[in-house]
């Protein structure tokens, strides 16, 4: 039998920092969420209990440490989790001396079909309410008192043909406009608060589906209509969950609507959402000529990068809600610009316009970081 060489200086180090760094995750999990075992273990498991041979909680918290340590697929749970360090410190979290190996990618994909979504998401939204009562973040909120959510979709799987009856679709066109191939999609609505400006996480998914509306030739419109629809049904989730957290909303432009502006009046929530000239033509007009009026609406930051000319308007009337808008043009020192348009229902003034659009921007941020 060959003998195991002994480890080289960096080897030994590199073991280290990983047992290290898998000791402060550990006290980490349990310093934040004390009671995650148990929330775990209270799941519904309706997996016939002759035959199995991993424990929910244990699925559960590799599916988990799978996503912390960010693996890039199912198949890499098996291939990198199985060591010696990560089960032993899977074992300390769930109080247990007796694994010895960890579930197949495929065992765990088949327990999580079974698990009712609505049981996981309740734990986020406990995992999400225990992170506001910390009193870690709260500087992160909008005007020391908003909790910032971004609501922000996501595609999660195209095919080349119609794969069910809820698949939106998108019609490639040629330059005479005739339809050269049709792009069936899912896509997913998801409400993210936000903790920093790199911590996100999801706590209401919703998906986006197509229920008759969205036919061949119907467009962009039709899909958006879909959208906003799950999005409606979003809000209810996210209120029943937190019936009292004062929150503000960031949106794409798709939201700058009458409807949106009713459910954020009702459920008392802020938003600061996007606007294109499109959005709502009568405000656009009333916003272009209103900004070049007042002097003291229009202020300049500039830094080594890039320089930032923000110009604001109050209280435009638009069947009845008070609609604020910010416009911020930024122009980069290589001289390409910008130009990002916000309305909101929070106040605007000199010193507190350029966080504003900051927050409001915060969107993009995280969509440009997912895609890297
Ligand atoms: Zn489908």
């Amino acid at each position: 039998m060959e003998r195991k060489r002994p480890m080289t200086r960096k080897e030994s180090r590199d073991e280290l920092n990983k047992f290290n760094l898998a000791c402060e995750l550990l006290k980490t999990i349990r310093h934040f969420f004390p009671d995650l075992v148990n929330q775990l273990h209270r799941i519904t498991d309706e997996r016939d209990q002759r035959y199995i041979r991993y424990e929910l909680e244990l699925i559960l918290c590799v599916r988990i440490l799978s996503v912390v340590f960010l693996l890039p697929s199912m198949r890499s749970i098996s291939e990198e989790m199985n060591n010696d360090i990560i089960i032993s410190n899977i074992s300390k979290l769930l109080h247990r001396d007796d694994i010895t190996e960890l579930p197949h990618f495929d065992t765990i994909n088949k327990c999580l079909i079974q698990i009712p979504p609505i049981e996981l998401e309740a734990i986020i939204c406990e995992i999400a309410n225990r992170l506001i009562r910390s009193k870690t973040f709260l500087e992160s909120r909008i005007r020391n008192r908003c909790w910032q959510i971004v609501i922000d979709g996501t595609r999660l799987y195209s095919f080349s043909e119609q794969h069910c009856i809820h698949c939106l679709f998108k019609e490639h066109k040629d330059r005479t406009g005739n339809v050269t191939s049709v792009e069936y999609y899912h896509y997913v609505l998801e409400a993210k608060l936000v903790l920093r400006e790199n911590i996100v996480i999801s706590i209401a998914t919703e998906f986006v589906e197509n229920n008759g509306t969205q036919q061949p030739g119907a467009g962009e419109k039709a899909k958006q209509d879909c959208e906003l629809k799950s999005f409606y049904r979003m809000a209810d989730k996210l209120k029943a969950a937190f019936p009292r957290l004062p929150v503000c909303l960031t949106m794409d432009s798709l939201y700058a609507c009458e409807p949106v502006f009713q459910i954020c009046g009702q459920n008392n929530w802020r938003y600061i959402i996007r606007f294109k000239d499109g959005s709502i033509k009568t405000v656009a007009e009333e916003f272009h000529v209103l900004k070049n009026l007042e002097a003291e609406q229009c202020l300049i930051e500039a830094d080594d990068k890039s320089s930032r000319q923000y110009k604001f308007v109050l209280k435009m009337d638009y069947h009845g809600f008070m609609l604020n808008a910010a416009e911020c043009i930024e122009t980069k020192s290589d001289g390409e610009k910008r130009t990002f348009v916000f309305i909101t229902d929070l106040s605007i003034n000199q010193r507190n316009c350029a966080a504003l659009v900051k927050a409001g921007r915060c969107r993009w941020r995280i969509e440009r970081k997912r895609r890297v």
